[in-house]
């Protein structure tokens, strides 16, 4: 289950995060019943889901994630972390945002504060991509939990009120909304690296993979649905760079995507 041989892999890492969190909380009751503690809710389900790997995969890494927010927003920016939601569905699913359909591609709504993701797309994502789409998957939960940062530090409403009032900048705003969330999902992996639970290795593969599929899913979004995640997201290199800025530094600051010049 390695990427690419190199690297503990993210076997590597789904091992390592059963063991550090096993003994916090029993990682099996996570997503069984409808809303459960942790927050993953699935709709309409499998009903053996909770034994899917697929999805304990994604409860682990929303868990990782959270877990590094709740100790690095309070540190970095004085603002308390709550954590968000995951929903889980297939075909489609109604939102605060709106209805969604699983050519949307995951997404963040910050009016319910709860990440919905397609778990078809995933299932492409491995199938087009092959082990470092596990990566990519992390990538894409940790890119959505960064939507939900964005949220409480309240760089989300500002960014909406901007748009409304010049729509002109509506397009270049949503890409340095964006860019800040691929910045936040590297600052999480930072911290995944200091755990050595991947190397720059598996974090290359696994950005190349997201961004080629998030690129290629944006041009197959229904219009006149809820659809977020339909402005540009800004291109692969951007994107990638970014990530790095988070990645490389560890730290919130690196991600000021709205003062940096493009
Ligand atoms: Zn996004």
């Amino acid at each position: 289950m390695g990427m690419g041989g190199r690297g503990m892999g993210i076997g590597g890492f789904l091992v390592l995060l059963v063991l550090s969190l096993v003994f916090h909380r029993n990682l099996f009751t996570l997503i069984s019943g409808d809303v459960a503690s942790d927050g993953v809710a699935a709709s309409a389900p499998p009903s053996d889901s909770a034994q899917d790997p697929q999805v304990q995969f994604v409860s682990f890494v929303l868990d990782d994630v959270q877990a590094t927010w709740q100790n690095l927003l309070p540190a970095e920016s004085g603002t308390q972390y709550r954590h968000a939601k995951l929903v889980l569905f297939r075909d489609w699913i109604d939102s605060a945002c709106g209805q969604a359909e699983s050519a949307t591609g995951p997404f963040y709504c910050p009016d319910d504060e709860k990440v919905y993701l397609d778990l078809g797309f995933f299932n492409e994502l491995k199938s087009r991509f092959g082990a470092p789409g596990e990566f990519a998957q992390a990538y894409v939960i940790a890119h959505e939990i960064g939507h939900h940062v964005q949220k409480m530090l309240g760089i989300e409403g500002k960014v909406q009120r901007m748009r409304a009032s010049n729509p002109s900048q509506a397009n270049p705003l949503s890409v340095r909304l964006e860019l800040q969330a691929d910045c936040f999902a590297g600052v999480w992996a930072k911290s995944t690296e200091q755990r050595k639970i991947i190397d720059q290795s598996d974090v290359e593969a696994g950005m190349r993979a997201a961004a080629a599929v998030g690129d290629d899913r944006l041009q197959k979004m229904a219009t006149g649905r809820v659809s977020p995640e339909s402005f540009t997201h800004g291109s692969s290199r951007e994107r990638t760079q970014w990530f790095q800025s988070g990645l490389n530094s560890g730290r919130m600051s690196a991600c000021d995507t709205f003062a940096a010049a493009r």
